[in-house]
């Protein structure tokens, strides 16, 4: 079998292992579920990263000397090296699409070209976020049952199934640890190998929703969570005061307290999202790629959601007028 750097993936019951080959030798991560890898990537937040990749997208060819441009494509490869180094899957695709992307540049406009190249494949990463955080919070937020919530979430979205996934079956007498580390029951294994982030996101995605797996968003902060336990819980644990209480514990007082004094603000918050989402359905409805009047893309739609939830929390907390928020719940108008 022929075996090239990549990410090895492969199914086991309820979890993935996954395996970085770099060509030579396999590091194996921790299993995971889909979901946690997910939720993981959900996370991260890319803004810091987006602020960089357009100081990098501004050096033009008019403004960038041949030796600034190789210290601005350094940049980039570092900045794939480097990224999120908690979680190494990220940042070992990132450069695996990179170093499958190069080639022989001789030239300085070659290197120029090189340079967009890979500043746009950096900001793919971005727009994948962004898409499955509008999906995956559409999805908590209808009301139903895991299959009705699953099919409103992708009504309209054919081209989420369009992703090819390159598998591989591999033998148990393949030569390398990797394959056989995988203790297949049968002579084969089955798996997939990944070189670019998006397409592996897209795989976890798609297999997260598979099944009900109470896939959950935090009714206070907006978070992504998975339940420890079978019974519903609509609050995460992750920590908001200083003196260490959680979601769980202040959330369902804040968010009772909201509702009674502030149920217009609801009301319209509600709706300034369901009217967003709208837009962006319309949009990516639409065959051409020109936004038109009140279209909305996935990008503009989830750079909002986000600031709208850290706004709902800073209002609920205190930190924020009421002024403040309704300019937020606004913003898109
Ligand atoms: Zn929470």
């Amino acid at each position: 079998m022929y075996l090239s750097r990549g990410l090895y993936v492969f199914p086991n019951k309820h979890t993935i292992r996954r395996f970085m080959y770099d060509g030579e030798e396999a590091t194996e991560l921790p299993e995971i579920t889909f979901e946690q890898q997910l939720i993981d990537f959900l996370e991260i937040n890319l803004t810091p990263f987006n602020r960089l990749l357009d100081k990098l997208k501004a050096y033009t060819k008019e403004n960038t000397t041949p030796d600034e441009l190789l210290g601005v494509y350094r940049a980039i490869g570092y900045t794939a090296e480097i990224f999120c180094q908690e979680e190494p899957v990220y940042s070992f695709l990132l450069c695996t699409k990179l170093y499958v992307d190069s080639y022989d540049i001789s030239s300085y406009e070659e290197l120029f070209e090189h340079k967009d190249h890979a500043v746009e494949m950096l900001r793919d990463m971005v727009h994948t976020q962004n898409i499955f955080f509008t999906i995956a919070d559409a999805y908590c937020r209808f009301e139903g049952t895991h299959e009705e919530k699953t099919t409103k979430a992708f009504l309209g979205r054919e081209t989420i199934f369009k992703c090819q996934f390159e598998q591989v079956i591999a033998h148990t007498d393949v030569g390398t640890e990797m394959f056989q580390m995988t203790r297949p029951k049968l002579p084969y294994s089955r798996g997939y190998r990944f070189d670019n982030l998006p397409a592996y996101i897209w795989y976890i995605f798609l297999h997260a929703m598979e099944f009900d797996t109470s896939f959950s968003q935090c009714n206070y902060c907006g978070h992504f969570f998975k339940p420890k336990t079978k019974k519903k819980t609509r609050y995460c644990d992750r920590v908001r005061t200083e003196d260490g209480r959680t979601c769980k514990q202040i959330g369902p007082q804040q968010i009772y307290k909201f509702r009674l004094q502030h149920n217009e603000l609801l009301i319209d918050y509600d709706r300034a999202i369901n009217r967003n989402y709208r837009r962006v359905e319309r949009y990516e409805l639409k065959l051409g790629d020109e936004k038109q009047g009140k279209d909305l893309s996935y990008n503009d739609y989830a750079d909002w959601l986000r600031e709208l939830h850290s706004a709902r929390i800073a209002f609920m907390s205190g930190e924020l007028s009421e002024e403040e928020f309704k300019e937020t719940i606004h913003q898109l108008d």
